[in-house]
């Protein structure tokens, strides 16, 4: 049996496990990438940030050219839908993307297997793996390090059951074949309102079902709140504090069951989308193998620097603990290889952004208002509204605020919370201020142009100070 050896076997070739095998290649490891789908990119560039993204810019367009074009002088007869065309545009992006990846690969001599990546047990310090290709061939590795990255699935509930079709997660409602009369979203986290608005905006009833009594968990409540206010003013219904107890196909159709209020309800639909919460996914991994097991929620457990109980053995992305990102993951993997040949690696947890892309836009990174109240941190609060920037005027896009909190003694910014116009690329400049550590001041005192919606950060920064000048 011949075997191939490498300093670096990856499996998995999402954000993490790609990313993560470029740049072992570029500081001078023998890398291979196993992955079992065809493409390359995971969860992320297949079925996940990217296609959803593309969607989401398609339909904000269409539901602008219906009638928000109007608001500008720009008369649009009538605004038309070819579904088809929308959805074939999103593969086409998908594609390229994918490809570009194989294309990283090639340029930086990362060596491509395709077919499942299977730990089979150590030797002489050093890890096994075998990769089974889809056509029945095996290849057996030897590796120096091995690099989990196989990333998460979607979850689901007891009594839901998945059809793939009129039931179904994050993966079927990126594919519709056409627009659902009434679709019930499980769920009001960031699938459910993204894949939601994409859908409400194509012309869908839409109905999100929360367990909780509120939208978004784990976002700044304030921001959340707003954010929720606005999404019900475009057509978003919202049913929260209802526990979902069903859903399945119902001749063309679904039915959904839910309790609230110790009552159960029934709700009919043309499609469901299950959106509550991803798991992580070590399926034929071949964990025990090396003796590692997972903890009660499936993560493969690991210390700061990413390394398993196994030595040589590492793993990063959705399938450990921590917000399940892309720019985690990539963040994570980098870290994890550099420190393999360097020594240092880091990950400043508390500077990575989230987004949510809706339109208007939410964003936060650090800390949020509940954080602070319950670790006891005291902190001064600058808020700004979009309602009184030039810039956001002539966007035509005022709703929402900028909130930046900072340390009540130093000054240090804590945390930030956006929702407005283009929250996700503003929400950039508050992480870099908080990966140097900046004050308050110190944004308010930088120059932003005008007339930019930048200038609603400045503002916010200069209101932790009571002192923002043009409200
Ligand atoms: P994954 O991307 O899941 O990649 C893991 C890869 O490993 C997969 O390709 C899988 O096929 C492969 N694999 C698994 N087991 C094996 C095996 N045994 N052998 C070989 N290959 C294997 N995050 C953002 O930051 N921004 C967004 O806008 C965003 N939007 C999202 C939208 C949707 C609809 C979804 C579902 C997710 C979204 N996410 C977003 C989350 C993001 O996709 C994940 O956090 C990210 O992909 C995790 O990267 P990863 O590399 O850890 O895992
Ligand atoms: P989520 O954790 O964001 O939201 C799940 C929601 O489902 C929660 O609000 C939860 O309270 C609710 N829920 C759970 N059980 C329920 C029940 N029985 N009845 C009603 N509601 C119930 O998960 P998600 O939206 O599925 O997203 C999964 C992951 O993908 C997230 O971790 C997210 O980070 C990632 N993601 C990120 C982006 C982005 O960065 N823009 C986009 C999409 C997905």
């Amino acid at each position: 049996m011949s075997e191939a050896h490498f300093d670096l076997v990856v499996i998995g070739a999402g954000p993490g496990g790609y990313v993560g095998a470029i740049r072992a290649a570029q500081l001078g490891m023998q890398v291979a990438c196993i992955e079992k789908e065809p493409a390359l990119g995971g969860t992320c560039l297949r079925v996940g940030c990217i296609p959803s993204k593309a969607l989401l810019e398609s339909s904000e367009l269409y539901h602008r050219a219906q009638g928000d074009l109007g608001r500008h002088g720009i008369v649009v007869p009538s605004a038309g839908l070819d579904l088809a065309a929308m959805m074939k545009r999103k593969d086409d992006i998908v594609r390229q993307l994918t490809a570009g990846v194989a294309g990283l690969f090639k340029k930086n001599k990362v060596t491509r297997f395709s077919g499942t990546g299977t730990l089979q047990g150590r030797r002489d310090g050093l890890t096994l793996v075998r990769c089974s290709a889809a056509d029945g061939s095996v290849t057996h590795m030897v590796a120096k390090h091995v690099l989990l990255a196989t990333g998460s699935e979607p979850s689901s509930l007891p009594g839901v059951e998945l059809d793939g079709d009129r039931v179904g997660t994050s993966t079927e409602a990126l594919a519709f074949s056409a627009v659902p009369g009434h679709l019930v979203v499980v769920g009001a986290g960031v699938i459910g309102v993204e894949l939601g608005s994409v859908w409400l905006r194509l012309g869908a009833k839409v109905t999100v079902l929360e367990y909780l009594d509120r939208i978004l968990p784990g976002t700044d409540a304030e921001i959340a709140a707003a954010a929720q206010r606005v999404f019900k003013k475009q057509g978003m219904a919202f049913e929260l504090g209802v526990k979902v107890t069903g859903a399945r196909k119902d001749g063309d159709g679904a039915v959904v069951t839910f309790d609230k209020g110790g009552v159960e309800q029934t709700l009919r639909a043309d499609r469901v989308l299950v959106a509550v919460g991803r798991k992580p996914y070590t399926a034929a991994l071949g964990l025990d193998s090396v003796g590692l097991t997972t903890d009660k929620r499936g993560r493969i457990e690991t210390d700061a620097h990413f390394a398993t109980a196994v030595p040589g053995i590492f793993a990063i992305g959705d399938v450990i603990a921590g917000p399940m990102l892309a720019h985690k993951a990539e963040e994570e993997a980098v870290a994890c290889v550099e420190r393999l040949a360097t020594g240092w690696g880091h990950v400043d947890y508390d500077s990575i952004p989230g987004i949510v892309y809706t339109d208007p836009e939410v964003a936060t990174v650090g800390k949020s208002e509940e954080d602070l109240k319950a670790a006891g941190t005291p902190y001064r609060k600058g808020s700004f509204p979009f309602m009184a920037n030039g810039r956001a005027k002539a966007l035509g896009q005022t709703d929402g605020m900028v909130k930046i909190l900072a340390d009540a003694q130093t000054d240090k910014v804590l945390g930030c919370a956006i929702f407005g116009p283009r929250a996700g690329d503003l929400i950039a400049e508050v992480a870099v201020a908080m990966a140097f550590g900046a004050s308050s001041e110190d944004i308010a005192r930088a120059c932003h142009a005008h007339p930019t919606l930048a200038e609603v950060v400045k503002e916010a920064a200069l209101a932790v100070d009571g002192r923002a000048i043009h409200i």
